[in-house]
């Protein structure tokens, strides 16, 4: 019998840990994550390893290459774009699948050496609101709690989180915390199988999520419920916060009226929340994928704020990451708008310190364009070579039959991807044949900050290579060998330590995030690494400890130690419901399913729980329109593409409201992508897509 490998699995945020063979896939007892469980998902792992569909052979211009002529290929397109159009001609859009370390060096390769700011990732359709709250109140982007927090909360709210499918173990943990006097309120405007943990469920009207909490801050202060020496003592801008909010939520009458709901839950919300010191508010898309996504991510956090529950055991808000190494790209600075570890464009002497760290003059001098930004000006013709790593843009974008323009038109698409015939292969010049799950080789940083090492237990397949590996051959193909020497992971991994240290030193000691005490790790002790939470720090014997909550001593990573309340206008959804378009549309995942179905889909058994897309309706809309359960139904939007699905009819949705899956690609269902009716319009703060509220009409077919 093969020894198993202890490593993570590959998809959502949770991060947990898996003990794998090729023929088997168990859960990781001693992983802190998930203490032994696996979802469904992740006890399929396994099955997913198989040859079909896998991208084995470079490929330029439709034909097999030898990688040589592959990577003379990509060097050539980039090398000759900068020269004529200059460096911001050229783009990386990367992916939360990636490992830190490929993402390291794909930032370093872009930012530090070709010289472009255009570096941006899927992760700024799942979390990006978060981050920029985060920034905004904290002054860095951290998540104050940990999973034990969930626990430990005796009043705990879900909002715009349906964790039972989306983060299947955390879930299982916070069902299996279920104890006399322990509450949970959740909110959403659908009833989520996640609904079935609530003492209370909001069925709020989507988009109103800053009334009620603005609501709920001013409701705390009227009722003497916050902690004024709290506030005096660890925050600034309470006063111009609490005014925003009276204004835009003055009493539970106008919250209830705003966001449809009975005075009498919004009222029994608010007194759990001021009764129970140990609250933990957790979020996730429906909170972040929004235009007003940073905005309510910043209402939730003021109620932590005025309450003094930040970083407390069971006591935090907390953002639920997507996928499985969001937070790792955060780190190294593969979002558009940030430079490296953690250091933004205007961090004074960040620039200059990089430069020097990584020996290179290219650095670009301002943030580049984030995911829609990014893709619209490929569509205009500004970005003559796009490199996309591991992700399906052409399905996963909004307004996606413009993305797919947009990649038709660009002329130089570079697709690096473990599978052969995504949306996004399919339009792509240049296909170069990455590493899969297993495969490869690395760290990943899960929605806790737990650090944990994904190890490889399988051959590369073919002619596969690591992403990291991919990349600095190309960076020694345009001449910047010198500073690409990596042997292993470990390199990689050794020298993003030692730049989060740097870091450190730039922000004067203000930065949190710091790894530098495993800048020295050998490979070995890389290899054996623990589950760690950062920031790390060694103890007095040379131990390396973690840190499972920030902010526990009320200082933050501001530049006067406060943390910042944000006056909060009442956000509204960007499109509105028109007699033509009468249907708000939300989308999101369903159980059994991970992003395009890429790996998930290899699996019979993962099929069986949706088999096809579904357009969920309350009975009484779908009665009016004369569509019963099953009926094949278009959902029609402003955009030029329809969503086809059947009719799935559930009290769980509200009236005039509909969800459908995000899925189905043009690969399994060409009719069936859900972003065709979602618009790319955008957070202006975040620049995160407005994903759940699109608007149709629908009729039977
Ligand atoms: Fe994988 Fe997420 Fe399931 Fe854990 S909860 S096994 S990380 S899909």
């Amino acid at each position: 019998m093969a020894t198993s490998t202890l490593t993570t699995c590959p998809y959502c945020g949770v991060g947990c840990g898996v003990a794998a063979t090729p023929s088997n896939v168990t859960g990781d007892e001693s992983h802190p994550a998930n203490q032994g469980r696996l979802c469904v998902k992740g006890s399929a792992l396994h099955e997913t390893l198989v040859p079909n569909g896998r991208l084995l052979r470079p490929r330029v211009a439709g034909e097999d290459k030898s990688w040589p002529e592959a990577l003379a290929a990509v060097s050539g397109a980039i090398r000759d774009s900068v020269a004529q159009h200059g460096p911001g001609s050229v783009a990386l859009y990367l992916s939360g699948q990636l490992l830190t370390e490929d993402y390291y060096v794909a930032n370093k390769l872009a930012k530090g050496f070709i010289g472009t700011p255009h570096v941006d990732t899927n992760s700024r359709l799942c979390m990006s609101a978060a981050v920029a709250a985060h920034k905004r109140t904290f002054g860095e982007d951290c998540v104050p709690g940990c999973y034990e927090d969930l626990e430990l909360a005796d009043l705990l709210v879900l909002t715009g989180s349906n964790a039972a499918w989306a983060h299947p173990i955390l879930y299982q943990r916070m069902h299996a915390a279920r104890r006399a006097g322990r509450r949970v309120v959740v909110i959403d405007p659908r009833r989520t199988a996640t609904a079935d943990l609530a003492d209370l469920h909001l069925k709020l009207k989507p988009g109103t999520d800053t009334v009620l909490f603005n609501g709920l801050l001013a409701w705390l202060v009227q009722h003497n419920a916050i902690s004024p020496s709290y506030i005096a003592q660890h925050c600034s801008g309470f006063e111009e916060t609490l005014a925003c909010a009276q204004d835009v939520a003055p009493s539970v009458v106008s919250v209830a009226a705003q966001c449809d709901l009975a005075e009498a839950d919004v009222e029994r919300f608010y007194c759990w929340y001021a009764d129970t010191p140990r609250t933990v508010t957790a979020f996730s898309q429906g909170i972040n994928q929004a235009v007003a996504g940073t905005d309510n991510c910043n209402a939730i956090i003021n109620c932590h704020l005025a309450t003094g529950r930040i970083g407390q055991p069971g006591a935090s808000p907390f953002s639920l990451t997507g996928q499985p190494n969001a937070m790792g790209g955060r780190e190294v600075g593969g979002l558009a708008n940030t430079l490296a570890a953690h250091m933004e464009y205007d961090t004074p002497g960040a620039r200059e310190q990089l430069a020097e760290f990584w020996g290179t003059d290219q650095l670009p001098e301002a943030p580049g364009y984030k995911a829609v930004e990014l893709f619209e000006a490929v569509h205009r013709g500004d970005i003559k070579v796009l490199w996309i790593m591991g992700t399906n843009p052409a399905v996963s974008l909004p307004d996606s039959a413009r993305v797919r323009e947009a990649l038709a038109s660009c002329p130089t698409v570079i697709v690096s991807d473990c599978m052969a015939n995504t949306d996004t292969t399919a339009l792509a010049n240049i296909l170069l044949p990455a590493a899969g799950w297993g495969e490869k080789d690395g760290t990943v940083t899960n929605s806790e900050r737990c650090i944990s090492r994904q190890r490889s237990f399988l051959p590369l397949s073919s002619a596969a290579r690591p992403d990291w590996q991919i990349l600095a051959s190309v960076a020694c193909e345009l001449g910047y060998a010198r500073a690409f020497q990596y042997e292993c992971p470990a390199d990689i991994f050794r020298e993003h330590a030692a730049l989060s240290a740097l870091a450190c030193r730039v922000s004067e000691g203000r930065q949190i995030f710091d790894i530098g005490a495993l800048a020295q790790l050998t490979e070995t002790q890389y290899n054996q690494l623990e589950p760690t939470q950062w920031p790390v720090t060694l103890d007095d014997v040379g131990v390396l400890e973690g840190a499972s909550r920030l902010f526990s001593d009320g200082c933050f990573a501001t530049d006067d130690g406060r943390a910042r309340l944000v006056p909060i206008p009442a956000g509204r959804p960007r499109q509105s419901v028109t007699p033509r378009y009468p249907f708000v549309v939300n989308t999101g995942r369903i159980r059994d399913q991970w992003h395009t179905m890429t790996r998930t889909a290899l699996v019979s058994r993962l099929l069986t729980h949706r088999q096809e897309p579904s357009i969920e309706i309350h009975p009484d809309d779908a009665f009016r329109l004369n569509v019963s359960d099953g009926t094949l139904c278009q959902l029609t939007g402003p955009g030029p593409k329809p969503f086809l699905g059947r009719a799935r009819l559930t009290l769980d949705q509200r009236l005039g409201e509909v969800f459908i899956p995000i899925h189905w690609s043009g690969r399994f269902a060409s009719q069936s992508v859900a972003t065709n009716l979602i618009a790319a319009v955008t957070d202006p703060l975040s620049g995160q897509p407005e994903s759940k509220h699109g608007i149709a009409s629908l009729h039977s077919l």
